[in-house]
């Protein structure tokens, strides 16, 4: 989501920027803007809405000459939508465009200010441009390296400096940022699909690398020292072109998230009326494998609290069942890519007995979606990481949203709109998932407890670990553990507990001190602050929107997990993305 990209060469610069920008659009954002330079001025247009509105607002300006300039698509995550925040931002002689976030940009804003620094707008990355603009003193490499050192957060920067008019800047820590290597040009962009009917040459960056690019050479430096970097030709490889620059497509997808969820938002939100009503059955049966089925178990909370009776089940035991229907039974079948076999057999069973069947699928075309009798699409695009993410995620939403179905719920409504953006920051909180993986990478067993939904997205967290790190994991309800599987528990075990329902954390935490006073070293997921030492305190929100605000942080904690451990993280081991037998 969001994206850079920055021109430097004998082009019209601003051509190759909106063209770049247009193929940047499909990762969703809410403002464009773009700068350009040239030996005597910068000049700076941005707006919100979509890169039409920009290029409308360009034709209708005095456009100077120039021969380079950086682009920006936002998702805003400090401050609202709007033109002030849009980027680039300019603070003294540096203009630049930011991916990701500054995650002590508040403290660091404090600090300049009293500085006497000033400041227009609202985001995180007017900070980090008045950092370097604080450290500047005519060499831009160097202010760039210092600020570095004292941003936190995940962030690509694309810099201007005034004093320069041949040369751009870029750093990337984290959020993903290339060169594109012309002739006689260069680009930088956060995916390579922007420049690609430019140019398919390209350089892959690392962590905390500082570029120094003109139009006819490039530069990259670790610290001090320059490194040499390979040009690689994009052809090689379609599948990174796919990726959008992230190392995974499991991450690509997990990043993904925030956009797919807002589409359901803009989709859904004013017309509710248009998904099934399940609300007029007696007994609702969900059933689906794997993620599907936890998905399902969060789905079974949801509708109990509207008063239908709901039975979750595995496919694969919901098949050869003597399952008795009611007379008016709704069956839900989730599957992400629809072929699922086992659910292909349970949705059979359930039409065989004349019941109406609803499909949550992924695939307009699947077998299950074109047989069921209603169908819910959760519009998720391709999923190609093995491991489910962003398909879990929104059977989850859909879920969500079929229990809300006919209510007029104000609180919902409103946490709906801070959703994507919310979720956008928990995801970038890469610091704080690193960290855990460091310590979880080599652990033997993990445990995972909670309560109610609590519980089931354990579940889910601890498949998630499992399937591509091959740590082995657990996902217990809170109050069970001492009844057999507490005898696991050893000096420094790793127990996660995931603590958001306030109707039940007092009996979760009473849980997790008693693995605690048998050793287990506690990992808090929560809403309220607690005294553990290890702690991720996410936003609370309607209980029927929290699990969007934490389940996308357990599969961040395991992809870097299995990263840490070297482990195919795209295609682990033994599994595969469509299980099409039984
Ligand atoms: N955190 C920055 C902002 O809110 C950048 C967001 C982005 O990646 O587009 O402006």
């Amino acid at each position: 989501m969001c994206g850079i990209i920055g021109y430097i060469g004998d082009k019209n610069p601003v051509d190759v920027l909106i063209k770049g920008l247009k193929n940047l659009e499909y990762r969703g954002y809410d403002s464009a803007g773009i700068a350009l330079k040239n030996e005597e001025e910068i000049q700076i247009i941005k707006s919100v809405g979509k890169i039409s509105d920009l290029e409308e607002k360009i034709k209708n300006t005095n456009i100077i000459s120039s021969h380079m300039g950086i682009a920006h698509t936002r998702w805003a995550t400090h401050g609202k939508p709007n033109e002030i925040n849009a980027h680039p931002h300019k603070v003294g002689k540096i203009t630049l465009v930011h991916n990701g976030i500054i995650e002590n940009a508040e403290e660091l804003k404090r600090e300049l200010q009293e500085k006497g620094i000033v400041f227009q707008s609202d985001t995180d990355t007017e900070v980090a441009a008045a950092l370097i603009h604080f450290y500047y003193q005519g060499n831009m490499k160097e202010a760039i390296e210092k600020a570095s050192k004292v941003l936190k957060g995940s962030y690509a920067l694309g810099i201007i400096c005034d004093d320069e008019s041949d040369t751009l800047y870029a750093i990337r820590k984290e959020s993903p940022l290339i060169i594109g290597v012309g002739e006689n040009e260069h680009f930088i962009t956060s995916d390579i699909g922007a420049i690609l009917n430019e140019t398919k040459k390209y350089v892959l960056l690392g962590k905390d690398e500082v570029v120094v690019l003109k139009k006819d050479e490039f530069h990259v430096y670790q610290g001090e020292n320059e490194i040499h970097r390979e040009i690689l030709e994009s052809s090689a490889s379609e599948e990174e072109i796919s990726k959008h620059g992230y190392e995974h497509y499991m991450m690509k997808e997990m990043m993904e998230e925030p956009v797919l969820i807002n589409q359901m938002i803009e989709k859904y939100q004013n017309h509710m009326e248009s998904l099934p009503d399940i609300k007029k059955y007696k007994t609702i049966h969900i059933v689906g494998c794997g993620s599907a089925y936890y998905a399902g178990m969060i789905g079974k909370n949801f509708f109990e609290e509207e008063g239908i009776k709901v039975e979750v089940e595995i496919a694969s035991e919901y098949r050869y069942r003597n399952v008795i229907y009611d007379e008016n039974t709704l069956v839900i079948l989730i599957s992400q890519s629809g072929e699922t076999a086992d659910t292909i057999a349970a949705m059979r069973k359930a039409n065989e007995n004349h019941q109406d069947t609803l499909a949550i699928v992924n695939v307009e075309s699947s077998t299950i979606a074109r047989e069921c009798t209603y169908q819910v699409l959760i519009e998720a695009n391709k999923e190609i990481a093995v491991a489910t993410t962003k398909a879990y995620l929104l059977q989850v939403f859909v879920l969500s949203l079929l229990s809300m179905r006919g209510k007029q719920d104000e609180k919902y409504l409103e946490d709906l709109h801070q959703l994507p953006q919310q979720l956008k920051v928990l995801l970038d909180k890469t610091g704080y998932y690193k960290r855990i993986a460091d310590q979880l990478c080599n652990q033997e067993h993990v445990f995972f407890i909670g309560r109610k939904n609590d519980y089931a997205m354990s579940l889910e967290g601890s498949l998630k670990l499992k399937e591509i790190s091959y740590i082995h994991s657990e996902a217990y309800p809170a109050g069970e553990l001492k009844h057999g599987t507490i005898s696991l528990i050893e000096e420094g075990t790793i127990v996660f507990a995931i603590v958001t329902d306030d109707t039940i954390q007092d009996k979760t935490i009473s849980n997790l001190e008693e693995v605690i006073s048998r050793g287990a070293k506690p990992i808090y997921i929560g809403c309220n602050a607690s005294s553990y030492e290890e702690q991720f305190i996410v936003p609370k929100v309607h209980s029927r929107l929290q699990p969007i605000l934490v389940v996308p942080a357990l599969q961040m904690i395991a992809y870097f997990t299995a990263q840490k451990r070297g482990c195919n993280i795209d295609q682990p081991k033994n599994l595969a993305k469509s299980v099409t037998v039984e």
